[in-house]
């Protein structure tokens, strides 16, 4: 079983259960996955996704991309790393620091702000923080540099 975050089109957000990702998809489609707040159909998952804003360095990252991206799993159940795996988180740790080391943590209020600088309402600085997927597809198709951000030990 999978539990997903999803959201409707009104943005309400809920928790599912699902047998598979697959099994997911397939009830979807169906339209047998309802949102319990206003029993709309059109749901999508709604993943969480800390982000980094550069508005000197522009990344191109299209939402056709963003949403071929893929994913990696990381079990976070197992006590005892294997070796490979500490040594990778700790380079994505190191990454992140390095990505975010000049940048200031604005943390929820991370597409409002990036806005607000897109547009001139506030001095162009770096930020990172948390955005929905869709908020970030949003801010990308509004023409604003995002990179997803490596997980890191600051975030909890
Ligand atoms: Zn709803």
């Amino acid at each position: 079983m999978i539990k997903y975050q999803l959201q409707c089109e009104a943005e309400h957000g809920f928790e599912g259960w699902f047998q598979s990702g697959d099994a997911f998809d397939a009830q979807k489609k169906r339209g047998l996955v309802e949102c319990p707040f206003c029993g709309s159909a059109k749901v999508d998952r709604a993943i969480m996704a800390p982000a980094v804003a550069r508005t000197d360095r522009m990344v191109p990252l299209t939402p056709h991309a963003a949403r071929d991206q893929d994913w990696i799993s990381m079990d976070s159940s197992q006590e005892i790393l294997s070796s490979e795996e500490r040594e990778l988180r700790e380079r994505l740790a190191e990454l992140r620091q390095e990505m975010i080391k000049d940048a200031d943590d604005v943390g929820e209020n991370f597409a409002e702000e990036a806005r607000r600088m897109h547009y001139g309402e506030k001095e162009s600085r770096q930020i990172y923080g948390r955005t929905s997927l869709e908020e970030a597809y949003e801010l990308v198709e509004d023409g604003i540099s995002i990179l997803p951000l490596p997980p890191g030990r600051d975030h909890n």
